[in-house]
């Protein structure tokens, strides 16, 4: 499985927008690693994890093609994570694709109820799929066997973290989301990962609820180890970082190395 980190920003993108901040201002500076968009990844080159707003940037800037893109699994409705909009881009005539094969996007009922509110065009090609996915249970996109897991990030909706497991390599998705909620947990009990990522939006901060920072990654890692789901091959992975977190790459790398973390930047590929 090879994963691209397309972007690895919360909502605002750092240096945020509007953004007079310190943080801001470091990374306006030092650039490289510095500049984060808003959050997904790409697998295999047809699986994306969230669309966010970047997402033309990102097909730009970072040398894939979006036509061949099958499968869009969202995690929730934040603008940050989907933004349906561009997904309508699809259709004719704004793009002609010469093949048949339909883009599915996959997310909860909050998820779907965004998507209908802008698909309003007769879609007569069938160019743009979507299906429901409940909580705990598997359902196949391609090759990939996909769970959504609950995360806890807004109380008012069903919010996903997702385990993706093509060819028996396991991925662990896990953002936006404070400490898992503990029916995660005991569906984890006992799962290999072989890679997992976490949210880590507060940086060196003490956020556990909604987002998280290092310290709730630590004790998630503890967790997972407990849980017997990882091992020391396992790849641990932070990202989604929000400027008010305050730590730039470097110094984000220097705090979780240690701990066996790697720092995500936009346009990182790992292959587990
Ligand atoms: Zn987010
Ligand atoms: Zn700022
Ligand atoms: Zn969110």
């Amino acid at each position: 499985m090879k994963i691209k980190f397309l972007g690895t920003a919360a909502a605002e993108g750092w240096p945020a927008l509007f953004c007079e901040c310190e943080n801001c201002r470091r990374a306006r500076e030092k650039r490289g690693k510095n500049i984060r968009t808003r959050s997904s990844c790409l697998i295999d080159e047809k699986y994306m994890v969230d669309f966010p707003p970047d997402t033309y940037w990102h097909e730009l800037n970072e040398d894939f093609e979006l036509s061949r893109v099958e499968h869009i699994i969202v995690t929730h409705s934040h603008d940050d994570h989907f933004y349906p909009e561009d997904i309508m881009m699809r259709k004719e005539p704004y793009a002609h694709i010469n093949r048949d094969q339909p883009l599915y996007v996959y997310g909860s009922d909050s998820v779907k109820a965004k998507f209908m509110r802008v698909n309003v065009e007769e879609d007569k090609k069938n160019r743009i799929v979507f299906k429901e996915v409940e909580a705990f249970h598997t359902f196949c996109a391609g090759e990939a066997k996909v769970t959504p897991l609950l995360a806890d990030h807004i109380p008012d909706e069903k919010c996903f973290l997702y385990l993706i497991d093509i060819g028996g390599k396991v991925l662990l998705y896990g953002h936006d989301t404070g400490i898992f909620p503990e029916k995660t947990w005991e569906f984890l009990k006992g799962r290999r990962i072989d890679a997992a990522i976490l949210d880590c939006t507060d940086g060196p901060g003490p956020c556990m609820r909604y987002h998280m920072g290092f310290p709730a990654c630590l004790k998630v890692k503890d967790r997972l180890l407990k849980e017997r789901c990882i091992g020391g091959g396992t790849v641990l992975i932070i990202s989604h970082f929000s400027h008010n977190g305050g730590f730039l790459h470097d110094e984000l790398k220097a705090m979780s190395l240690p701990h066996g973390f790697i720092t995500a930047y936009d346009g990182m590929e790992i292959q587990i």
